[in-house]
């Protein structure tokens, strides 16, 4: 049975596909300024805020991170393994924006807030 979801290969490719989910939020929007740094375009969707009342799922609460382009899935996959081994390893400090006061990975040069070079 043909998967009701998957795109015939003579339609346009579908626009994006889930990368996955992160319920940390300021990870999600680190993997998107060094995934797209690397030229690898990706977008980040969260789900609208609902009422905190009762349980909420683990994952329905998370951001969803989007890759634009299908065709760079391996690319980006090994940007977020790369990314995630560099970040557990001391190397360089975490710094903060002197201008808006967003925290950034060791690896990032400038604001992906404010846009600020790293002073
Ligand atoms: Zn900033």
């Amino acid at each position: 049975m043909r998967n009701p979801f998957q795109t015939p290969m003579n339609d346009t490719p579908p626009a994006r596909v889930l990368l996955e989910k992160l319920l940390d939020r300021v990870e999600a929007f680190a993997l998107v300024h060094y995934l797209d740094a690397h030229g690898i375009p990706v977008s980040l969707s969260e789900p609208p805020l609902r009422s905190a009342l009762g349980e909420i799922p683990f994952l329905e609460t998370a951001a969803e991170l989007f890759l634009d382009d299908p065709s760079r899935w391996n690319d980006a996959r090994a940007l977020i393994d790369r990314y995630r081994s560099g970040a557990s390893a001391v190397r360089g400090t975490v710094w903060t924006c002197s201008e808006c006061g967003e925290r950034h990975e060791p690896e990032f040069g400038e604001c992906w807030s404010c846009g600020r070079v790293r002073s």
